[in-house]
Formats: structure tokens, C-alpha cells, sequence
């Protein structure tokens, strides 16, 4: 199997091989690139498997660059994981609002970092998506893409049932509309965020009771957790 590659794109060269290090012990192949421009020509030359992604470089900032690497077919679907100084809950939901899968705040440690990496390489794995799941008594089947709540089957659409398979396997966290709409609907960008409302709206309706169990959070997007 060839290493899994991945491009780190960091101005600081303490901290890019610092990360490169880590990287190459965990048997994973770097790729350096010290900005967003030489990123994009390192991807001219071979896609990677995930990119680690700054927030403050040089020229454009790292959100700029994600949501360019999002809405261009070619890497639209490689994992980005940001990293960032800033903490604050604002920026997070820009990161992932602009395409990035996840993102660490500096300091981290290379435990933390590789873990974080592999948690996000897991989840774009494209066997996730037929895994079976189940949250208290509710119960997702992948394989016969059958719903049970109580032991009741359940009637859901297809993108009901994506979108539910989807916030199942990634429960207790804040999705916004965009990034539902990259992970659930994929390279299908000429979607309104509107549309994750509708089906939604359409997923709580087909659930009845379990429906709850999907959270609005206002200004933000939507959270699936298990029912106090
Ligand atoms: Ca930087």
C-alpha cells in the first residue's frame, strides 16, 4: 500500500517540520508547502490524501484556500484539517463553513494532531457511509438502508436517509448548512443551502418522536444527539 500523502501548508518552517516529522513516523508521506500558492502547484503534480491547512500564511489565509480547494472538482473531496491560533467559536464555523473537515488549535500536541488526522481520514472514508449506526434506540442499517426506532421500521427518502446515516455517524457536534451540504450531498454545488432546511424539515417528520433528536442551532446549522 503506498503511504497516504500529505501536504502541510505552513509558513513556519519550525512547525511544518515539527508536523513533518510526525507525519513520516506515522509511515505518511509530507509534502511541504510554505503557502497556498505553492500548494496548489505541489497538487498540479500529485493529489493528496488530506491537507493540513494554516489559517494565517502569507498572501491568501488559509479559509480563502479551502474554500477554492472546495468548490474546484479536483480536490473538492480531499480531507482539509485547518490549523489555527485562533480559538474562538466564530472561526471555527468559518473554517468549516468554508470547507474544512475539522480543525486544531496551536498549540497542539502530535498525539492530539495525529489523531485528529486519522479521525477525518476515517470519516471520508466512502465505506462510512454503509456502516450501520445506532444512537439510544434509534437504529440505522447501511446495508439494507433500513431505520428502526423502538423497534418500528421507519419510511425515509434517499437523501433523508443520507443526511441521517451522515449526522448519526458525527452525533454531538454543530454541522453548519454548508458543510452538510459537502459531505451529504458531495460535488452537487449548485445546491441552496436552503435545501438542507427542506430535508431536514422532511428527515424530523419521517423520524415522529426520534425527530428530536436533530437540534437546531440558531445562526449555525444543525446537531444530532441522543435524547436526554
Ligand atoms: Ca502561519
Amino acid at each position: 500500500m503506498k503511504p497516504a500523502r500529505v501536504l502541510v501548508v505552513e509558513d513556519e518552517p519550525a512547525i511544518a517540520e515539527l508536523l513533518a516529522v510526525n507525519l513520516k513516523h506515522q509511515g505518511w508521506l509530507p509534502v511541504l508547502a510554505p503557502d497556498g500558492e505553492a500548494a496548489q502547484r505541489a497538487m498540479a503534480e500529485a493529489l493528496p490524501d488530506l491537507i493540513l491547512l494554516d489559517w494565517m500564511l502569507p498572501g491568501h489565509s488559509g479559509l480563502v484556500w479551502a474554500r477554492r480547494w472546495r468548490a474546484e472538482a479536483r480536490t473538492a473531496s480531499i480531507p482539509i484539517l485547518m490549523l489555527t491560533a485562533r480559538g474562538d467559536e466564530v472561526d471555527k464555523v468559518a473554517g468549516l463553513d468554508a470547507g474544512a473537515d475539522d480543525y486544531i488549535t496551536k498549540p497542539f500536541s502530535p498525539q492530539e494532531l495525529l489523531a485528529r488526522i486519522r479521525a477525518v481520514m476515517r470519516r471520508r472514508a466512502p465505506s462510512a457511509a454503509a456502516d450501520s449506526v445506532a444512537v439510544g434506540e434509534l437504529s440505522l442499517d447501511g446495508a439494507t438502508h433500513r431505520v428502526r426506532w423502538k423497534g418500528e421500521t421507519l419510511k425515509l427518502g434517499p437523501t433523508e436517509f443520507k443526511l441521517l446515516s451522515y449526522l448519526m455517524h458525527h452525533p454531538e457536534r454543530v454541522h453548519s448548512r454548508a458543510s452538510l451540504l459537502d459531505r451529504v450531498w458531495g460535488d452537487q454545488v449548485f445546491i441552496e443551502e436552503r435545501t438542507v432546511d427542506v430535508h431536514v424539515k422532511r428527515l424530523r417528520e419521517s423520524l415522529g418522536e426520534a425527530g428530536a433528536m436533530i437540534e437546531t442551532v440558531r445562526g449555525v446549522g444543525y446537531r444530532f444527539a441522543a435524547l436526554g
